[in-house]
Protein backbone atom coordinates (compact mmCIF):
# COMPACT_ATOMS: atom_id res chain seq x y z
CA UNK A 1 0.00 0.00 0.00
CA UNK A 2 1.18 3.58 -0.89
CA UNK A 3 3.36 5.47 2.09
CA UNK A 4 0.42 8.97 1.68
CA UNK A 5 -3.19 7.27 0.58
CA UNK A 6 -5.55 9.86 -0.62
CA UNK A 7 -9.44 8.01 -1.61
CA UNK A 8 -12.09 10.19 -3.11
CA UNK A 9 -11.54 13.48 -1.11
CA UNK A 10 -13.81 16.01 -1.30
CA UNK A 11 -14.77 19.26 0.00
CA UNK A 12 -16.81 21.80 -0.26
CA UNK A 13 -17.19 25.12 1.34
CA UNK A 14 -21.45 26.08 1.87
CA UNK A 15 -22.91 24.93 -1.43
CA UNK A 16 -18.93 25.22 -3.45
CA UNK A 17 -17.51 21.68 -4.18
CA UNK A 18 -13.82 23.14 -3.90
CA UNK A 19 -11.99 19.62 -4.21
CA UNK A 20 -14.23 16.71 -6.14
CA UNK A 21 -12.92 13.11 -5.91
CA UNK A 22 -9.24 13.52 -5.46
CA UNK A 23 -7.47 10.52 -5.53
CA UNK A 24 -3.48 9.34 -5.03
CA UNK A 25 -1.26 7.35 -3.83
CA UNK A 26 2.26 8.41 -2.61
CA UNK A 27 5.05 5.98 -2.67
CA UNK A 28 7.43 6.77 0.88
CA UNK A 29 10.47 9.45 -0.05
CA UNK A 30 8.84 10.63 -2.93
CA UNK A 31 8.54 14.32 -3.83
CA UNK A 32 5.47 15.39 -5.54
CA UNK A 33 4.35 18.52 -6.49
CA UNK A 34 0.33 20.05 -7.05
CA UNK A 35 0.52 22.01 -9.76
CA UNK A 36 -2.04 24.19 -11.07
CA UNK A 37 -3.77 28.05 -11.08
CA UNK A 38 -4.88 29.44 -8.67
CA UNK A 39 -7.95 28.63 -6.85
CA UNK A 40 -7.85 25.37 -7.85
CA UNK A 41 -8.08 23.79 -4.30
CA UNK A 42 -4.03 23.01 -4.01
CA UNK A 43 -4.19 24.45 -0.84
CA UNK A 44 -7.53 22.92 0.52
CA UNK A 45 -6.17 19.71 -0.44
CA UNK A 46 -2.80 20.12 1.37
CA UNK A 47 -4.46 21.24 4.21
CA UNK A 48 -7.22 18.70 4.65
CA UNK A 49 -3.91 16.12 4.88
CA UNK A 50 -2.27 18.56 7.32
CA UNK A 51 -5.60 17.96 9.52
CA UNK A 52 -6.43 21.83 9.66
CA UNK A 53 -9.40 21.57 7.54
CA UNK A 54 -11.74 18.60 7.98
CA UNK A 55 -12.75 16.78 4.46
CA UNK A 56 -16.60 16.45 3.36
CA UNK A 57 -15.77 13.28 2.62
CA UNK A 58 -12.74 10.71 1.22
CA UNK A 59 -10.21 9.12 3.79
CA UNK A 60 -6.62 9.94 4.44
CA UNK A 61 -4.12 7.45 5.29
CA UNK A 62 -0.34 7.59 6.12
CA UNK A 63 1.86 4.98 7.01
CA UNK A 64 -1.50 2.29 7.15
CA UNK A 65 -2.85 4.53 9.58
CA UNK A 66 -6.28 6.43 8.99
CA UNK A 67 -5.88 10.05 10.25
CA UNK A 68 -8.94 11.93 8.56
CA UNK A 69 -10.76 12.40 11.70
CA UNK A 70 -7.22 12.97 13.19
CA UNK A 71 -6.04 16.62 14.99
CA UNK A 72 -3.37 18.32 13.26
CA UNK A 73 -0.87 17.75 15.74
CA UNK A 74 -1.18 13.96 16.16
CA UNK A 75 -0.34 13.44 12.20
CA UNK A 76 3.16 13.90 12.48
CA UNK A 77 2.97 16.00 9.68
CA UNK A 78 5.83 19.07 8.97
CA UNK A 79 4.52 22.37 7.01
CA UNK A 80 5.94 25.16 5.47
CA UNK A 81 3.72 28.05 4.49
CA UNK A 82 3.88 31.06 1.45
CA UNK A 83 4.41 33.41 4.34
CA UNK A 84 7.56 32.26 6.65
CA UNK A 85 5.20 32.46 9.47
CA UNK A 86 8.34 32.31 11.83
CA UNK A 87 7.55 33.45 15.57
CA UNK A 88 9.16 37.22 15.68
CA UNK A 89 9.79 37.28 19.27
CA UNK A 90 11.94 34.21 19.23
CA UNK A 91 15.49 33.47 17.76
CA UNK A 92 15.99 31.76 15.10
CA UNK A 93 17.40 28.60 17.41
CA UNK A 94 14.03 28.73 19.40
CA UNK A 95 11.90 29.02 16.35
CA UNK A 96 13.51 25.88 15.05
CA UNK A 97 13.52 24.02 18.57
CA UNK A 98 9.71 25.13 19.01
CA UNK A 99 7.89 22.06 18.00
CA UNK A 100 10.51 19.87 20.38
CA UNK A 101 9.48 22.25 23.18
CA UNK A 102 6.19 21.20 22.81
CA UNK A 103 6.87 17.51 22.50
CA UNK A 104 8.69 18.01 25.89
CA UNK A 105 11.90 17.06 24.66
CA UNK A 106 14.90 17.56 27.33
CA UNK A 107 16.98 20.32 26.70
CA UNK A 108 19.96 18.79 25.79
CA UNK A 109 18.09 16.99 23.25
CA UNK A 110 16.71 20.12 21.71
CA UNK A 111 19.78 21.76 21.40
CA UNK A 112 21.30 18.96 19.74
CA UNK A 113 18.68 18.95 17.15
CA UNK A 114 18.66 22.65 16.15
CA UNK A 115 22.38 22.05 15.58
CA UNK A 116 21.91 19.53 13.53
CA UNK A 117 19.39 21.16 11.79
CA UNK A 118 21.09 24.35 11.41
CA UNK A 119 24.07 22.56 9.79
CA UNK A 120 21.31 20.95 7.25
CA UNK A 121 19.92 24.30 5.76
CA UNK A 122 23.55 25.44 5.99
CA UNK A 123 23.02 28.70 8.36
CA UNK A 124 25.15 27.16 11.56
CA UNK A 125 26.61 30.56 12.92
CA UNK A 126 22.73 32.03 12.73
CA UNK A 127 20.88 30.40 15.98
CA UNK A 128 21.14 34.08 17.61
CA UNK A 129 19.63 35.88 15.38
CA UNK A 130 15.94 37.40 14.81
CA UNK A 131 13.97 36.58 12.05
CA UNK A 132 13.96 40.58 11.07
CA UNK A 133 18.01 39.92 10.94
CA UNK A 134 17.55 37.55 7.99
CA UNK A 135 16.71 37.70 4.47
CA UNK A 136 13.65 35.88 3.10
CA UNK A 137 15.69 32.89 1.71
CA UNK A 138 16.96 32.74 5.07
CA UNK A 139 13.61 33.00 6.83
CA UNK A 140 12.36 30.09 4.52
CA UNK A 141 15.03 28.40 5.26
CA UNK A 142 14.16 28.48 8.96
CA UNK A 143 11.08 27.39 8.77
CA UNK A 144 12.09 24.26 6.98
CA UNK A 145 14.33 23.59 9.58
CA UNK A 146 11.42 24.37 12.32
CA UNK A 147 9.17 21.66 10.11
CA UNK A 148 11.80 19.12 9.90
CA UNK A 149 12.76 19.37 13.37
CA UNK A 150 10.17 17.32 15.13
CA UNK A 151 11.13 14.76 12.11
CA UNK A 152 7.94 14.45 10.80
CA UNK A 153 6.66 11.39 8.24
CA UNK A 154 5.55 13.67 5.77
CA UNK A 155 6.65 17.24 4.76
CA UNK A 156 3.67 19.61 2.81
CA UNK A 157 5.27 22.83 1.06
CA UNK A 158 2.69 25.19 0.21
CA UNK A 159 4.18 27.55 -2.41
CA UNK A 160 7.06 28.05 0.08
CA UNK A 161 9.28 29.96 -2.92
CA UNK A 162 6.41 32.15 -4.03
CA UNK A 163 7.44 35.29 -2.00
CA UNK A 164 11.20 34.98 -3.30
CA UNK A 165 12.90 36.68 -6.07
CA UNK A 166 14.15 34.63 -9.01
CA UNK A 167 17.89 33.45 -8.17
CA UNK A 168 17.15 33.02 -4.58
CA UNK A 169 13.83 30.75 -5.70
CA UNK A 170 15.33 28.59 -7.90
CA UNK A 171 18.99 28.20 -4.94
CA UNK A 172 16.56 27.36 -2.51
CA UNK A 173 14.31 25.04 -4.51
CA UNK A 174 17.63 23.18 -5.45
CA UNK A 175 18.37 23.02 -1.66
CA UNK A 176 14.46 21.47 -0.54
CA UNK A 177 15.25 18.78 -3.13
CA UNK A 178 18.88 17.93 -1.83
CA UNK A 179 17.51 17.95 1.78
CA UNK A 180 14.43 16.04 1.15
CA UNK A 181 16.50 13.27 -0.53
CA UNK A 182 18.89 13.59 1.98
CA UNK A 183 15.98 13.22 4.52
CA UNK A 184 14.20 10.65 2.55
CA UNK A 185 11.29 12.42 3.76
CA UNK A 186 8.00 12.29 1.79
CA UNK A 187 7.01 15.29 0.35
CA UNK A 188 3.99 17.41 -1.26
CA UNK A 189 5.06 21.00 -2.80
CA UNK A 190 2.05 23.24 -4.40
CA UNK A 191 3.07 25.44 -6.72
CA UNK A 192 1.38 27.31 -9.69
CA UNK A 193 4.68 27.63 -11.25
CA UNK A 194 5.29 24.66 -13.97
CA UNK A 195 8.60 25.18 -14.19
CA UNK A 196 9.08 24.65 -10.72
CA UNK A 197 7.11 21.78 -10.73
CA UNK A 198 8.75 20.16 -13.81
CA UNK A 199 11.85 20.60 -12.67
CA UNK A 200 12.51 18.97 -8.87
CA UNK A 201 9.32 16.75 -8.29
CA UNK A 202 9.51 12.92 -8.81
CA UNK A 203 5.73 13.22 -9.86
CA UNK A 204 3.25 16.17 -11.13
CA UNK A 205 -0.59 16.45 -10.05
CA UNK A 206 -2.02 18.73 -12.40
CA UNK A 207 -4.79 20.44 -10.42
CA UNK A 208 -7.66 21.94 -12.33
CA UNK A 209 -11.25 23.43 -10.68
CA UNK A 210 -10.57 20.94 -7.98
CA UNK A 211 -9.74 17.47 -9.76
CA UNK A 212 -6.59 15.97 -10.07
CA UNK A 213 -6.23 16.11 -14.56
CA UNK A 214 -3.18 14.40 -14.89
CA UNK A 215 -0.65 12.55 -12.25
CA UNK A 216 2.55 11.56 -14.01
CA UNK A 217 6.45 12.26 -14.19
CA UNK A 218 7.38 15.75 -15.33
CA UNK A 219 8.44 14.13 -18.88
CA UNK A 220 5.00 12.44 -18.99
CA UNK A 221 3.32 15.23 -18.40
CA UNK A 222 4.87 17.72 -20.86
CA UNK A 223 5.13 15.45 -23.65
CA UNK A 224 1.89 13.32 -23.27
CA UNK A 225 -0.61 15.71 -21.44
CA UNK A 226 -3.93 13.58 -21.11
CA UNK A 227 -6.18 16.96 -21.29
CA UNK A 228 -6.67 19.74 -22.85
CA UNK A 229 -6.20 21.96 -19.92
CA UNK A 230 -2.95 20.21 -18.74
CA UNK A 231 -1.48 20.88 -22.29
CA UNK A 232 -1.98 24.56 -22.52
CA UNK A 233 -1.10 24.85 -18.61
CA UNK A 234 2.27 22.93 -19.01
CA UNK A 235 4.38 24.85 -21.54
CA UNK A 236 3.82 26.41 -24.21
CA UNK A 237 1.97 24.90 -27.02
CA UNK A 238 0.85 25.51 -30.66
CA UNK A 239 -2.90 24.57 -31.08
CA UNK A 240 -3.66 24.21 -34.91
CA UNK A 241 -6.62 23.95 -36.73
CA UNK A 242 -6.72 21.13 -39.23
CA UNK A 243 -9.85 19.57 -40.93
CA UNK A 244 -10.54 15.66 -41.06
CA UNK A 245 -9.91 14.20 -44.50
CA UNK A 246 -10.42 10.39 -43.32
CA UNK A 247 -10.84 9.33 -39.45
CA UNK A 248 -10.14 6.02 -39.70
CA UNK A 249 -7.00 6.05 -40.85
CA UNK A 250 -6.07 9.61 -39.49
CA UNK A 251 -5.65 12.02 -42.07
CA UNK A 252 -6.05 15.66 -41.93
CA UNK A 253 -5.90 18.97 -43.51
CA UNK A 254 -3.33 21.38 -42.13
CA UNK A 255 -2.28 23.98 -43.88
CA UNK A 256 -3.60 23.14 -46.81
CA UNK A 257 -1.29 20.32 -47.08
CA UNK A 258 -3.08 17.10 -46.23
CA UNK A 259 -1.05 15.07 -43.70
CA UNK A 260 -1.55 11.48 -41.85
CA UNK A 261 -1.13 11.63 -38.43
CA UNK A 262 -0.28 8.12 -36.29
CA UNK A 263 -3.07 7.60 -34.73
CA UNK A 264 -7.19 7.18 -35.75
CA UNK A 265 -9.26 10.10 -34.59
CA UNK A 266 -12.73 11.32 -34.07
CA UNK A 267 -14.87 13.60 -36.65
CA UNK A 268 -16.37 13.19 -39.59
CA UNK A 269 -14.73 14.35 -43.50
CA UNK A 270 -14.29 17.87 -43.07
CA UNK A 271 -15.08 18.78 -39.16
CA UNK A 272 -12.32 20.67 -37.76
CA UNK A 273 -10.58 20.02 -35.24
CA UNK A 274 -7.28 21.08 -32.91
CA UNK A 275 -3.48 19.67 -33.20
CA UNK A 276 -1.18 20.42 -31.06
CA UNK A 277 2.63 20.35 -30.61
CA UNK A 278 5.23 21.98 -28.88
CA UNK A 279 7.83 25.05 -30.14
CA UNK A 280 10.70 22.97 -29.74
CA UNK A 281 9.27 20.34 -31.85
CA UNK A 282 8.72 22.46 -34.90
CA UNK A 283 12.19 23.79 -37.11
CA UNK A 284 12.94 26.38 -39.85
CA UNK A 285 13.40 24.46 -42.74
CA UNK A 286 13.98 20.90 -42.40
CA UNK A 287 12.15 18.37 -45.06
CA UNK A 288 11.37 15.34 -44.76
CA UNK A 289 9.34 12.14 -45.36
CA UNK A 290 8.13 12.43 -41.84
CA UNK A 291 7.47 16.42 -41.32
CA UNK A 292 4.82 18.09 -42.78
CA UNK A 293 6.54 21.07 -44.50
CA UNK A 294 4.26 24.57 -43.83
CA UNK A 295 5.18 27.78 -45.83
CA UNK A 296 4.63 31.12 -44.17
CA UNK A 297 6.40 34.24 -42.96
CA UNK A 298 8.29 35.44 -39.84
CA UNK A 299 5.80 37.24 -37.35
CA UNK A 300 7.60 38.25 -34.31
CA UNK A 301 10.81 36.74 -33.10
CA UNK A 302 11.53 36.84 -29.23
CA UNK A 303 15.13 36.66 -28.12
CA UNK A 304 14.84 34.62 -24.69
CA UNK A 305 18.11 33.93 -24.11
CA UNK A 306 19.60 30.68 -24.48
CA UNK A 307 16.37 30.11 -26.55
CA UNK A 308 14.89 31.72 -29.41
CA UNK A 309 10.97 31.78 -30.22
CA UNK A 310 10.01 32.63 -34.18
CA UNK A 311 6.18 33.08 -34.45
CA UNK A 312 5.40 32.44 -38.13
CA UNK A 313 2.19 32.93 -40.01
CA UNK A 314 1.42 30.04 -41.91
CA UNK A 315 -2.14 29.74 -43.73
CA UNK A 316 -4.22 32.20 -41.53
CA UNK A 317 -2.54 30.31 -38.43
CA UNK A 318 0.36 31.25 -36.14
CA UNK A 319 3.12 28.50 -35.67
CA UNK A 320 5.89 29.42 -32.45
CA UNK A 321 9.14 27.41 -32.94
CA UNK A 322 12.06 27.50 -30.60
CA UNK A 323 15.46 27.38 -31.65
CA UNK A 324 18.53 27.94 -29.61
CA UNK A 325 20.99 31.15 -29.53
CA UNK A 326 24.00 30.65 -31.68
CA UNK A 327 26.47 33.43 -31.01
CA UNK A 328 27.79 33.77 -34.16
CA UNK A 329 24.09 33.55 -35.68
CA UNK A 330 21.91 36.61 -35.34
CA UNK A 331 18.09 35.17 -35.98
CA UNK A 332 16.43 36.22 -38.89
CA UNK A 333 14.13 38.91 -39.12
CA UNK A 334 10.43 39.19 -38.77
CA UNK A 335 8.84 39.78 -42.66
CA UNK A 336 11.51 37.06 -43.85
CA UNK A 337 9.68 33.80 -46.11
CA UNK A 338 10.22 30.83 -44.25
CA UNK A 339 10.02 27.12 -44.51
CA UNK A 340 8.79 25.62 -41.29
CA UNK A 341 8.37 21.75 -40.37
CA UNK A 342 6.70 19.61 -37.98
CA UNK A 343 7.21 16.28 -37.06
CA UNK A 344 3.96 14.00 -38.02
CA UNK A 345 4.86 11.82 -34.78
CA UNK A 346 4.71 14.91 -32.35
CA UNK A 347 1.51 16.19 -33.70
CA UNK A 348 -1.11 15.52 -30.87
CA UNK A 349 -4.77 15.36 -30.88
CA UNK A 350 -6.40 17.23 -28.27
P1 LIG B 1 -5.32 27.22 -4.38
O1 LIG B 1 -4.45 26.88 -3.23
O2 LIG B 1 -5.21 26.22 -5.50
O3 LIG B 1 -5.10 28.61 -4.87
P2 LIG B 1 -7.49 27.05 -2.48
O4 LIG B 1 -7.48 25.65 -2.02
O5 LIG B 1 -6.86 28.07 -1.57
O6 LIG B 1 -6.84 27.14 -3.94
O7 LIG B 1 -8.97 27.52 -2.75
C1 LIG B 1 -9.87 26.81 -3.58
C2 LIG B 1 -11.21 27.49 -3.57
O8 LIG B 1 -11.80 27.34 -2.30
C3 LIG B 1 -11.13 28.98 -3.83
O9 LIG B 1 -12.22 29.34 -4.65
C4 LIG B 1 -11.27 29.61 -2.46
O10 LIG B 1 -11.87 30.86 -2.53
C5 LIG B 1 -12.15 28.59 -1.74
N1 LIG B 1 -11.89 28.56 -0.29
C6 LIG B 1 -10.74 28.18 0.29
N2 LIG B 1 -10.84 28.23 1.64
C7 LIG B 1 -12.11 28.62 1.92
C8 LIG B 1 -12.84 28.85 3.13
N3 LIG B 1 -12.28 28.65 4.33
N4 LIG B 1 -14.12 29.25 3.01
C9 LIG B 1 -14.69 29.43 1.80
N5 LIG B 1 -14.07 29.23 0.63
C10 LIG B 1 -12.78 28.84 0.68
MG1 LIG C 1 -2.98 28.03 -2.34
Amino acid sequence: MAFLDIQHLEKSFGPTRVVKDFNLDIEKGEFVSFLGPSGCGKTTVLRMVAGFETPTSGAIRIDGREVTGLAANRRNIGMVFQSYALFPNLTVAENIGFGLKVAREGKAATARRVGEMLDLIGLPQLGGRYPFQLSGGQQQRVALARALAPRPQVLLLDEPLSALDAKVRISLRDEIRRIQRDLGITAIFVTHDQEEALSISDRVVVTHRGVADQVGTPFEIYNRPATRFVAQFVGTLNLLDADVLDATTGKVRLGGVPVALDQPLNGRPGERISLAMRPESVELGRSDCDRVVLSGEIAAVHFLGSVIRIKVAVAGQFVSLDTFNQPDRPPPSVGTTVEVSLPHRDLLVL
